[in-house]
């Protein structure tokens, strides 16, 4: 009984691990080169670079709860600093505990201020330590460069076709890609409806940009762990433009992000003209007061970053769903569905796997 995941992100990682876990011959299709999807840590110089997701609230058991499970538990890490303010044009102003995250798009509905006030966690390497340890136990059966173009019925479950011409038959399958590519592969499975509803869920571009310096070149202390820009939108009195959303002091934020004697900040920048690295480092250099030019940059660019779901998201995922239910096993997880933190998208993953491994008894 061969059983196919789409797409290597943590949720489709997640479910593989869960279905591998059960027994199961386990396959993950994945068309980028690697796996991890979003979440991608880079080392330099002895920094800790995010790419994508940086921590978790430490209120959410999920990926915890895998981490201990991958014998991750030790390599859990609290947040250092606490807090983040608002930059308002002229000042950084504290703001409520979570806030600067919801206001990132980073969807924190549901947790209480008390879940709130426990902060963040993290890896202590960084977020790719997850994605790594399931990849060592996933082995062979995660397959990069080998996309899914499309899902049909099969005699004995699904066909997917691969991008190459190829195919794979699954008695089957999870989805754990965007909404907008699980929408496409549902409409084409015949799934009563389609899956128009996944389509909705927009996912806003964003670009983050790592900036390493020296300490001494940062004159102005960095309090809390970042700050966010007001905009209309944060109703901020003397709202300023800036060309940053946002920005965490990283290595304030978690402990081993830079060596010491040296900070990591991360800025988040919209759709801009020019150089993002150069535009991060002189809006920092005016907010924070810093001095020189920064020891080097990175920047991670995100067309479709972190999804908004629209009014009535999850009574509407929940009738896919149920029209699933009619067809040979067939389960959609992740960002697009159930959630867009790290910790809802191994929650959303290890279910589907058992949504699917209850149906084939
Ligand atoms: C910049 C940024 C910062 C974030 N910060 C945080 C944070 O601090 N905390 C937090 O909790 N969350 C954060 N998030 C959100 C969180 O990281 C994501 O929602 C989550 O990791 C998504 O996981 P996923 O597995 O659902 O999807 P993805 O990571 O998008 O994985 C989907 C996978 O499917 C693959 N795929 C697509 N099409 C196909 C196909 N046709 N065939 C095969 N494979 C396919 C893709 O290549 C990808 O690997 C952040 C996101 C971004 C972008």
């Amino acid at each position: 009984m061969t059983l196919v995941v789409v797409g290597a992100g943590l949720a489709g990682l997640a479910a593989a691990w869960e279905l591998q876990h059960a027994g199961a011959d386990v396959l993950v299709l994945e068309s980028g080169r690697r796996a991890g999807g979003v979440i991608v840590t880079e080392r330099r110089d002895g920094f800790v670079v995010e790419g994508g997701p940086d921590g978790f609230l430490a209120a959410e058991p999920d990926i915890q709860d895998l981490a201990r499970a991958l014998g991750l538990g030790d390599r859990l890490v609290d947040q250092l600093a606490r807090g983040s303010m608002l930059w308002t044009g002229g000042a950084l102003e504290p703001l409520p505990e979570g806030r600067a995250a919801e206001l990132l798009g980073i969807d924190l509905q549901g947790h209480s201020e008390r879940e709130l006030d426990r902060g963040f966690r993290s890896f202590a390497g960084g977020m790719a330590e997850i994605v790594d340890a399931l990849l060592a136990r996933l082995g062979a059966a995660v397959r990069p460069d080998r996309g899914v173009t499309a899902i049909t019925p099969a005699r004995h479950g699904w066909r997917l076709a691969l991008t190459g011409g190829s195919a794979q038959e699954a008695e089957g399958v999870i989805l754990a890609v965007p909404g907008w590519v699980a929408a496409r592969f549902l409409a084409g499975a015949g799934v009563p409806g389609g899956g128009y509803e996944l389509d909705a869920v927009v996912y806003y571009p964003s670009i983050t940009v790592s900036l390493a310096y020296r300490a001494d070149q940062i004159r102005r202390p960095l309090e809390g762990t970042g700050f966010v820009a007001a905009s209309d939108a944060v109703g901020a009195r003397h709202a300023v433009p800036l060309h940053i959303r946002a920005c965490t002091y990283s290595s304030s934020k978690f402990p081993g992000r830079a060596p010491r004697g040296y900070a990591l900040l991360r800025a988040f920048v919209g759709p801009i003209e020019g150089d993002p690295a150069v535009v991060a480092h002189q809006t920092l250099r005016d907010v924070l007061s810093l001095t020189g030019e920064p020891l080097w940059s990175r920047a991670f660019f995100w067309s479709r970053g972190i999804p908004r779901y629209p009014h009535g998201h999850a009574a509407r995922v929940a009738d896919v769903r149920r029209r699933l239910e009619r067809l040979p096993p067939l389960a959609i997880a992740g960002a697009g569905v159930d959630g867009t933190g790290v910790s809802a998208c191994v929650k959303s993953g290890r279910e589907a796997a058992r949504v699917v491994l209850r149906r084939l008894g």
